[in-house]
């Protein structure tokens, strides 16, 4: 393996446009010969340090310390720095591995750039075909690619402008029982979890992307057991696993929401006040009785007795036409959806669970009761 390419050369004692030379390659090194055969410079590869250069067609860098200085060996010819590249085994060089990484890096990124600019230009009839169409699995589909970190920055976000209208009572037995139960429901979780009690009577809870739950006291004084108030919670838990608010998001605002969670911009943007309405956002009735359906199994995998999700339900709708449960406005009762859990519990053939241990129940003389009042 001995090659020469043309180069042109800088160094100690050159003209600062460099003179023009040539490259020699030898398997342990380079030598660099300027014109006229006047002078040899020569560097072994463990001390070359490469670096992409030219514009349009990549040309190569190779630089090292000398005794005498820094030299610079530029190879432009894109025939020639190709050869180059594939003279060396890879791993000989430290640089031309990370260079190759880097390039790697630089390859896909454009490609990623283009494949976006295309889904731009083509955004209109996406937006017209598939939206319309297929708006659930499109928007479950974009949902998934959005990063968990960034599902995390949104409903924190959300949540932080939200909470100076709540008073939160994150102390106390009955924030102690929901975050008990919480984090029985969601081990293993890819999120992380936060629950947060509110003093508020009328029966509510949400829960934001990223793994925010949020129940309102009035809707724990109106569960009968720790096991009702589990159901709820699993239901809720389960629109985060699903992604159930960053795809009616999605749905909702279309690319706006992607270009959001693109650049991680909630704030000042029309996308970012319609975030601030995600506690208040209504799931569709696939969404609802998939959290009931997961909700549901996830209480059997941690050994909650389940019946308490269809008591509590039930309970609920008996509140229907009140007012008193918001939680009904973006939760309606239906039949449908209680017969389904009727029948998933007749389905475990009355499996025994034990009671969870948090009675009195609900929780009483906390803060949270004495706030209430
Ligand atoms: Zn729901």
């Amino acid at each position: 393996m001995e090659a020469s390419y043309p180069a042109q050369i800088f160094g100690p004692g050159l003209p600062a446009t460099g003179r023009t030379g040539s490259l020699r390659l030898f398997p342990a090194g380079v030598e660099a010969i300027l014109p006229d055969d006047s002078r040899r410079v020569a560097a072994t590869l463990t001390e070359l340090r490469l670096r992409e250069v030219g514009f349009g067609q990549p040309g190569l860098e190779l630089a090292w310390t000398a005794a005498d200085g820094e030299w610079l060996i530029h190879v432009l010819d894109p025939a020639s720095s190709a050869a180059l590249r594939a003279q060396w085994p890879a791993a000989a060089v430290p640089g031309l591995q990370a260079l190759q990484a880097h390039e790697r890096r630089q390859r896909s990124r454009r490609r990623l750039g283009w494949s976006a600019l295309a889904l731009i230009a083509l955004s209109p009839l996406l937006l017209v075909g598939l939206f319309w169409l297929q708006a659930d699995r499109l928007a479950a589909w974009l949902a998934e690619q959005v990063p968990i970190a960034e599902e995390t920055r949104l409903g924190r976000t959300t949540f932080a402008a939200m909470r100076g209208e709540l008073s939160l009572i994150d102390e106390g037995p009955t924030y102690a029982a929901l975050a008990t139960l919480g984090q029985r429901l969601t081990a293993g979780s890819r999120y992380t979890y936060e629950f947060h009690v509110v003093a508020d009577p009328t029966l509510n809870a949400f829960a934001l992307p990223g793994g925010v739950v949020v129940v309102n006291t009035g809707l724990i004084a109106a569960t009968s057991s720790a096991e009702e108030l589990a159901g709820v919670l699993a239901h809720e838990v389960q629109h985060v696993e699903l992604r159930h608010g960053t795809q009616t998001l999605i749905k909702g605002l279309g690319w706006q929401a992607v270009w959001m969670f693109a650049t991680g911009d909630f704030s000042n943007t029309l996308a970012g006040q319609a975030a601030l309405q995600l506690g208040r956002l209504k799931f569709s009735r696939d969404a609802e009785r998939a959290a009931d359906k997961q909700g549901f199994e996830a209480l059997v995998r941690a050994g909650i007795n389940p019946a308490g999700m269809p008591r509590f339900f039930a309970t609920l709708a008996r509140q229907d036409g009140t007012g008193a449960a918001p939680f009904l406005s973006t939760h309606p009762s239906s039949q449908d959806r209680q017969a389904a859990l009727e029948s998933m519990l007749a389905g475990l053939n009355g499996r025994p669970f034990s009671a969870l241990a948090l009675a009195p129940w609900p929780p009483t003389a906390s803060h949270a009761d004495q706030l209430q009042q």
